[in-house]
């Protein structure tokens, strides 16, 4: 059997009632710290996301992509699949400390940044809080979240579409249709 088939956060393989939660999260980096580069970073935010309570599930391949918005230099992104009995709010706590142990700074939106932790996915659904929007709503329209989070958990489906990873990517490989 596809060992996607049987994730977690894939279409009828939800189980809340454990109290164990799974979610994936987007990782990106594009500004060196302590003589390490971006991947480094994000190499680093993998063992970060494998320590209690957390434990990190699977792990993509780290892509290069560019730039978003005024940065000039070039990202590392990647994301993983974590399981941990944190709810959604102290989940974004915890990645918000990692954040921090990275000396995250923030100077503009988009602006470099050492480390960026988002939340794409929840196995428990939806979230619309004022901290917190769940899946994460960019996540549709970014390359450089889907590849990673295809490589990892294609058939985890969006709640917001209905669709699942796999064809969220493909649509985004298709070239709009000139009007
Ligand atoms: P984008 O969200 O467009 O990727 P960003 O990652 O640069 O932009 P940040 O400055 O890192 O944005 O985050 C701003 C705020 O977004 C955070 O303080 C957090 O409260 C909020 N937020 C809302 N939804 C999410 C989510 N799914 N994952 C992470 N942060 C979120
Ligand atoms: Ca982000
Ligand atoms: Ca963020």
């Amino acid at each position: 059997m596809n060992k996607a088939s049987i994730h977690p956060l894939a279409r009828d393989h939800r189980s809340p009632e454990t109290g164990e939660q799974i979610y994936a999260v987007g990782i990106g980096a594009n500004r060196p710290m302590a003589g390490m580069r971006p991947r480094d970073i994000v190499r680093a935010a993998f063992d970060a996301l494998d320590l209690a309570p957390l434990r990190l599930v699977r792990a993509s391949p780290i892509i290069d992509s560019r730039p978003l918005g005024p940065s000039a230099r070039t990202y590392a992104n990647a994301a993983v699949i974590v399981s941990t009995t944190l709810p959604p709010l102290a989940m974004l706590d915890q990645l918000q400390a990692i954040e921090r142990t990275f000396h995250r700074r923030r100077y503009r939106r988009w602006g470099p940044r050492t480390l960026d932790l988002d939340l794409l996915l929840w196995s428990g659904g939806n979230v619309r809080s004022k901290r917190l929007t769940v899946p994460h709503p960019a996540i549709a329209d970014r390359a450089f979240v889907l590849e990673p989070l295809c490589a990892i958990a294609p058939d985890a489906q969006d709640p917001v579409s209905g669709l699942t990873i796999r064809h969220l990517t493909s649509r985004l490989r298709k070239p709009t249709p000139a009007r």
